[in-house]
């Protein structure tokens, strides 16, 4: 079934071969040279978080990219470009911003194509919305979900995102989805699910037992807490432990759903992960806002990821999440941010995420840039559990995103104090990248997608949108 939708995928999305302006192109190539080493040189200004996760900003730097990796990270004087074969001229008509690929901690990609289905549809309350969604969600089919995915993936490409954790109740359009795109996709198989009830752990354990290799990496998830009984929870705890699997969950989200977990289970959701073993350094949760301080402190204590997600709270009315707290008491690092789906965010990027971030949170104090950056960066890798991502250092996977720097984003900028260049990526950036390389190899080439042919896609989008449409009035009133 995935090769089969893969292969269905891939053959309505090809992207038309692509061909380089040799006049306008920093993508050089040398065909009578050997080895397949690229240089990416004289980088105008790069921006990592070291081994010690201090923000450095390098000047006139070059990498060198071999099988996927980085292997150097030089002053760009000290290598020659004659060398290489393949050479990324990043310091040409006015020069490029390096970062890492940018890290995306909760997303619900097979709901891409409920986009303007919801959010804009009006006159609805979110209550209504809320509870329409299951509906429109069952309207969809494995081919539609996968379609879904490919949209949502290659929108958060073309803002910096190399990496997914997707939270949803379907495996197989997701991973054809990762084929596709060449995304790093953790694929989150919900076990309790609302919108496919039929889902449980033994799911997640047949696919285990497949054969096939997967693309994706795989992961359980819940969409909240109080829908899974002890024994499902018991299976959790051995799908992680056993199989080394990620599982990440809703929580407390809001107050609502706080109190449905106390009053179905007697326990509130911390209580009841921490009863089945799950607070641990490789659960995420998303939202996290009706916590008191002490399960705070404990969620601080367990190393559990936590991710926020400021503008979904303010759509759905949820409430502010307490930012202060997990950075006062030691939580800083666990911390990272999401889009969430399109019924959540008007767009798929995390910059303005992150712009969001420092809004929500300015009437107490400031959340610095430098901060923001790690939450997309370094944190969100480390919260995913991917200690080879998120920085630009030698021996990481070689994700990196390539802005303009002759950009509205960034210009103007002071020179001399260059650092400020995150601050204007971030307040004025959440704009489209020139370039993103995903494990050494380039998904988009001169703000063209290298693999998807994009103007295809929306078209598909566009037809399975109105199909689905078209059952869903069939099923309820519009
Ligand atoms: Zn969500």
């Amino acid at each position: 079934m995935i090769e089969n939708l893969t292969n269905r995928l891939r053959k309505s999305l090809r992207a038309t071969p692509f061909q380089d302006d040799t006049l306008h192109t920093r993508h050089k190539q040398e065909s009578e040279k050997s080895g397949d080493d690229l240089l990416v040189h004289n980088i105008s200004y790069l921006f990592t978080c070291d081994e010690k996760e201090k923000l450095q900003c390098l000047q006139k730097y070059s990498l060198v990219v071999s099988g996927g990796i980085i292997v150097e990270v030089v002053p760009a004087k000290k290598v020659s470009p004659r060398k290489f074969r393949r050479v990324y001229d990043a310091g040409m008509r006015g020069g490029i911003v390096v970062t890492p690929g940018l890290v995306n901690a909760h997303a619900h990609p097979p709901m891409y194509l409920l986009r303007s289905a919801m959010m804009l549809d009006e006159g609805e309350s979110i209550n209504e919305t809320i509870a329409a969604m299951p509906l429109w969600e069952r309207a969809m089919a494995d081919e539609d979900y996968a379609y879904s995915a490919v949209g949502d993936i290659t929108e958060q490409q073309k803002a910096g995102v190399s990496t997914t954790l997707s939270h949803y109740a379907v495996h197989a359009p997701i991973e054809a989805a990762t084929r596709t795109t060449k995304q790093n996709v953790i694929n989150a198989v919900s076990v309790a699910s609302n919108s496919h009830p039929e889902n449980s752990p033994e799911m997640v354990f047949e696919i285990l037992k497949e054969k096939t290799r997967r693309e994706s990496q795989l992961a359980v998830s819940l969409h909240y807490v109080h829908r899974a009984d002890a024994g499902i929870l018991k299976k959790i705890k051995n799908l992680t432990e056993e199989h080394s699997l990620l599982f990440t969950c809703h929580m407390a989200e809001s107050a609502e759903v706080a109190k449905k977990c106390e009053k179905i289970h007697g326990l509130r959701e911390t209580a009841i992960l921490e009863k089945y073993g799950l607070l641990s350094p490789k659960t995420v949760l998303s939202h996290v806002i009706y916590v008191t301080d002490a399960e705070i402190k404990k969620l601080i204590r367990n190393r559990v990821g936590i991710v926020h997600l400021p503008t979904s709270n303010v759509i759905h009315k949820s409430g502010t999440f307490p930012l202060w707290k997990f950075r006062d008491w030691g939580g800083a690092e666990q911390l990272a941010l999401g889009t969430d789906g399109v019924v959540s965010k008007s767009r798929l990027d995390l910059l303005s995420e992150a712009y969001q971030t420092r809004i929500t949170h300015l009437y107490d104090r400031t959340v610095k840039f430098g901060s923001l950056f790690k939450m997309i960066t370094a944190n969100g890798a480390r919260v995913l559990n991917m200690p080879d991502r998120g920085k630009i250092l030698p021996g990481m996977r070689a994700d990196l995103a390539f802005w303009k720097l002759r950009d509205r984003g960034f210009i103007p900028f002071d020179k001399k104090n260059p650092i400020v260049l995150i601050g204007n990526l971030i307040t004025h950036g959440g704009r489209m990248v020139r370039d993103l390389m995903i494990n050494g190899e380039f998904v988009i080439k001169s703000r063209r997608h290298t693999l998807v042919n994009e103007s295809k896609l929306l078209e598909i989008l566009q037809k399975r949108h109105m199909a689905m449409r078209r059952r869903m009035s069939k099923s309820r009133p519009l």
